[in-house]
């Protein structure tokens, strides 16, 4: 996929002027000057990059449309989708979590680069920052299941926020297997959007989650306990 490609496909449900694709252009620049020192990413080929990267990333924005709020990503790694969202949204302010050290760096560095102020990065795993009823939007790309991601999201939300949880093909899977998470972190899918990418590159399905009464205190709990008691 080129660019003339990436702003025709979003044409419909997102609009990106010329100086946000110029953004995107820069960002793909970045990535694969960074991924020579620092093995960011699996794919740096240009037409992938715009196609598995920035197109995948800006597919939820069929689902959700938001002004104006605070959004974190967790496990953002080179920045998907956090970094995508912050060139797509200008009014929203978005917090960046990965507990890998030199993502945080490329992310900072990145951030600067492309003049996006609407971004902060912090370097600590997700299930230790605190934050609590923060945020009116999380999300998650290739993370972790989404049983344990509910665990990860659902304090940091505010009542009636909304987290996405974006997934391949086993999404429908993940949902059965989280049901019991679901109950006892009071949240529910709101509504789910599945399709193929073009170039048969694979299907994604994003998934929109509301976060519908005040999270139990007692999560989320420590990694090592969420792997051992699944919810
Ligand atoms: N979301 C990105 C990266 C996925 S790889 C993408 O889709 O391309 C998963 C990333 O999550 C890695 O960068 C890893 O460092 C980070 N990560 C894994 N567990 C985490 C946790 N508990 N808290 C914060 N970051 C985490």
């Amino acid at each position: 996929m080129n660019y003339e490609e990436l702003k025709t496909l979003t044409s419909q449900f997102l609009p990106l002027s010329d100086s946000q694709i110029e953004a995107f252009k820069k960002y793909a620049v970045l990535l694969r000057e960074w991924n020579a020192k620092f093995n960011l990413t699996a794919i740096t080929e240009e037409s992938e990059v715009v196609e598995k990267h920035f197109y995948d990333c800006l597919l939820p924005f069929k689902s959700i449309k938001f002004e104006n709020i605070n959004a974190i990503d967790l496990g953002s790694g080179a920045g998907f989708p956090g970094l995508v969202f912050a060139i797509a949204m200008p009014t929203w302010n978005i917090t960046l979590v990965d507990s890998t050290n030199k993502k945080c760096t490329f992310l900072k560095e990145a951030a600067k680069e492309l003049g996006l102020t609407n971004v902060t990065v912090i370097n600590a795993r997700a299930e230790e920052l605190g934050m609590r009823g923060q945020f009116d939007l999380v999300s998650a790309r290739a993370v972790a299941p989404l049983y344990l991601l509910l665990e990860l999201a659902m304090p940091l939300l505010k009542v009636n926020g909304t987290f996405l949880s974006m997934k391949g093909s086993k999404a429908e899977e993940e949902i059965k297997e989280a049901k019991d998470a679901f109950r006892k972190l009071d949240c529910k899918v709101v509504s789910m959007n599945t399709e193929s990418l073009p170039n048969d590159v694979g299907t994604r399905s994003n998934i929109v989650i509301k976060k519908i009464k005040e999270t139990n205190k007692k999560y989320p709990r420590t990694w090592g306990e969420m792997q051992k008691h699944h919810l």
